[in-house]
């Protein structure tokens, strides 16, 4: 059975590299990169679990460097807490809002949902939003796509690294497809022209280090004048 990748029991199925996860668990990657992590974690049981095994091993090393004594009174603090009734959850009679598309840390850097992203054409069919990510100016690009259902992105390679996360929709790639939540990396041995699935398109967060570099036979003409 494949569930519908808005289900919250959906799990990706395409994860970032481990050395990544490991990377955003020691807290070592750059901002844009554990933009994209984050909001993968949000969705995906499956990374969070691994990141919290590097974290809880992270802890024990950092114990054993810096031993830290418990406040005073902490300790009775907790145990007079743990002898109280548990107080019964209140009656929330509001109308349960919808889920948001955008997973908590990206909507966080958009300043709200999917419907408040100011687009901005940049070629026929697809549209982007540049978030600022970090201390400007840095080397990333980070920046949300909305690509039209159909629509291939034009054949191009890349000079550095692109990491991209499906946010909604799907897009094919290669022989593979993404779904909400899966990830993927591509660097200079990709030459690639990711198609938007025809049903509903894709939105993705992208995170690039290089400009793009267009490969196909019209489009690399253009590349002295469109900037991916
Ligand atoms: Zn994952």
């Amino acid at each position: 059975m494949t569930l519908d990748p808005k289900s919250p029991a959906h799990h990706p199925a395409h994860h970032p590299d481990e050395a990544l996860l490991l990377d955003y668990a020691a807290g070592s990657l750059d901002e844009p990169t554990s933009l994209v992590i984050a909001t993968h974690l949000a969705l995906c049981p499956d990374c969070r679990r691994v990141v919290a095994g590097h974290e809880a091993v992270g802890g024990v090393l950092l114990e054993e460097t810096a031993p830290v004594e418990p406040a005073a009174g902490a300790l009775a603090a907790l145990m007079t807490l743990l002898d109280e009734p548990a107080a019964p959850p209140p009656v929330d009679a509001s109308p349960i809002p919808s889920a948001p598309i955008l997973p908590r840390p990206l909507r966080d850097y958009v300043g709200g949902d999917l419907g408040a992203v100011p687009w901005r054409k940049l070629i026929s069919g697809i549209d982007v939003h540049d978030i600022v990510v970090g201390s400007a100016p840095n080397r990333f690009k980070t920046r949300l796509m909305r690509i039209k259902g159909g629509v291939a992105v034009p054949r191009h390679t890349h000079e550095g690294f692109e990491l991209v996360m499906v946010v909604e929709g799907g897009f094919s790639d290669g022989g593979r497809h993404y779904d909400r939540g899966d990830v993927t990396c591509s660097d200079g041995e990709v030459d690639h022209s990711p198609v938007a699935d025809a049903d509903g398109g894709c939105v993705c967060l992208a995170v690039t280090d290089a400009p793009l570099r267009l490969t196909g036979p019209l489009m690399r003409l253009l590349n002295p004048f469109v900037k991916f």
